[in-house]
């Protein structure tokens, strides 16, 4: 049993995707079990231009890929972020993927 460390209430435990985690029912506090240690999540933040906004770990790992202007096939806008993946033998091109910026529709494109 764990307490919140900012107003002492009893915490509860919450699963999610990304793993189990332990939330203050009272002031929202949020926090993650490491082992017997108590860490700190903090809250999704939704402005996109703050810079010490914490993401979840699939847009995070988004933010990183470099974009495109590609149109989207589904909604026509005309950003994308782009990656490869290249196939088993190596002599095979590329396959290029795109996912749209606005939308997140994803498609490929070969070569
Ligand atoms: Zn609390
Ligand atoms: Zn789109």
């Amino acid at each position: 049993m764990r307490f919140c460390p900012k107003c002492g209430t009893r915490m509860q435990l919450a699963k999610e995707e990304s793993g189990e985690f332990l939330i203050c029912p009272r002031c929202g506090y949020k926090a993650r079990l490491e082992g017997d240690l108590l860490v700190p999540v903090a809250k999704l933040q939704k402005s996109p231009r703050d810079k010490i906004t914490v993401i979840r770990e699939e847009e995070a790992r988004l933010r990183t890929l470099p974009t495109v202007q590609v149109e989207c096939p589904r909604c026509g806008n005309n950003q994308a972020y782009f990656w490869q993946v290249q196939t088993r033998s190596s002599d095979e091109s590329a396959t290029q993927f795109f996912r749209c910026t606005r939308c997140g529709y994803t498609w490929r494109e070969y070569g």
